[in-house]
C-alpha cells in the first residue's frame, strides 16, 4: 500500500480541472480576512463609521468562538454541500441516470447523522432538506455548538475513491478573536490530525484516498477541526463495475467508514483530555 505521504497532492492541479459547479474544484486561492470585509477606498463619513462597523463584527464574531465545546457532550457537525438553487455537479450512475450532488451529499449526511447518533454522538447539520445555504450560515450553524469534528461532504463523477481536504491556511496560533474568513488558520493542525484518522478508517473499509489541500470559503471560517470529503466513484478492481457516488450501497460503505473515523477520534480525543485534563 502506498504510504499517505506520496498520496498528498497540491490543491493547485486538482482546482483546476474542471468547472463542475462544485466549488472545491476551483476554489480561489486568495484570501483577504478583514481586507475583504472593510472597505479601503471610503469616504469621510464612512471613514467614521468604519471602527464601529468593525467593532460589530468583531463582537459578533466572538459567540462564535468563545463556546468551549462541553467536555461531556461530544459534537459532530455535518454539512451537506450545496442545496436548493447550488445543485453542485452532475453524477450519473451506472445506469445513466443523473443525480445532482446536492442530492447525494444530503443522502451522505443523513445516513452518517444516524450511524453517529446510534453511538451517542450528538450531531448538528448544516441543511436537512434541499434548501439553499450559504458558504457564512454553513459556518455560523458550524461554530455554534464547539464541535470536536465538522465534516462538509462532496460528491464527483471526477476521479476515484475519497477526496479528503484541509484548508490551505497556513497554522495560525489561536486567539479569543479570530478573523472569520479565516478562523480556520487556528484549527488546520487539529483539522490535519482529523484528515489522518478519517484516511486510516478509510483505507482499513479498503478504499482509496488522496488527502490535498484546499480553500473553501465555509471551512476557512470554521473554528473547529474541519475537512472538506469528496466521494467520487470507488477505484476500478478486477471486472466489477466500479460503483458510483449516486449509488446507495457505496454510499452506505463510505458512511460507515467515516462513523468508524469519527469514533476513533473520539477515542483519541478522549485519550489527550486524560493526558492533559
Ligand atoms: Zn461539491
Amino acid at each position: 500500500m502506498p504510504s499517505t505521504d506520496r498520496k498528498i497532492k497540491t490543491a493547485g492541479s486538482r482546482i483546476l480541472r474542471k468547472n463542475s459547479g462544485c466549488p472545491i474544484h476551483f476554489a480561489g486561492s486568495s484570501r483577504n480576512g478583514w481586507d475583504s470585509i472593510i472597505p479601503t477606498k471610503i469616504s469621510s463619513i464612512q471613514r467614521l463609521f468604519v471602527p464601529i462597523l468593525a467593532s460589530i463584527l468583531l463582537a459578533l464574531s466572538i459567540p462564535a468562538f468563545a463556546q468551549a465545546p462541553s467536555p461531556n457532550r461530544f459534537t459532530v457537525v455535518l454539512d451537506a454541500a450545496h442545496g436548493g438553487d447550488d445543485t453542485g455537479g452532475t453524477l450519473k450512475d451506472s445506469s445513466g441516470a443523473v443525480t445532482p450532488e446536492k442530492t447525494i451529499t444530503l443522502a451522505l449526511s443523513v445516513r452518517l447523522r444516524s450511524l453517529l447518533a446510534a453511538r451517542g454522538i450528538t450531531v448538528v447539520t448544516t441543511r436537512e432538506s434541499d434548501a439553499t445555504v450559504d458558504d457564512n450560515r454553513r459556518a455560523e450553524i458550524a461554530n455554534r455548538p464547539g464541535a470536536q469534528a465538522c465534516l462538509s461532504l462532496h460528491a464527483t463523477q471526477t476521479g476515484s475513491g475519497i477526496h479528503i481536504f484541509a484548508s490551505s491556511l497556513p497554522p495560525a496560533e489561536p486567539s479569543r478573536i479570530l478573523p472569520w474568513k479565516t478562523a480556520q488558520a487556528a484549527w488546520v493542525t487539529r483539522s490535519l490530525a482529523l484528515a489522518g484518522d478519517l484516511n486510516s478508517a478509510l483505507l482499513h473499509a479498503g478504499m482509496t484516498v488522496t488527502l490535498g489541500r484546499t480553500a473553501l470559503t465555509s471551512i476557512d471560517s470554521m473554528a473547529c477541526p474541519a475537512v472538506a470529503i469528496e466521494i467520487a466513484p470507488e477505484a476500478a478492481t478486477g471486472s466489477a463495475q466500479p460503483l458510483g457516488p449516486s449509488d446507495t450501497a457505496y454510499q452506505t460503505r463510505v458512511d460507515q467508514a467515516l462513523a468508524a473515523a469519527i469514533l476513533e477520534w473520539r477515542s483519541n480525543a478522549a485519550r489527550t483530555e486524560a493526558l492533559h485534563p
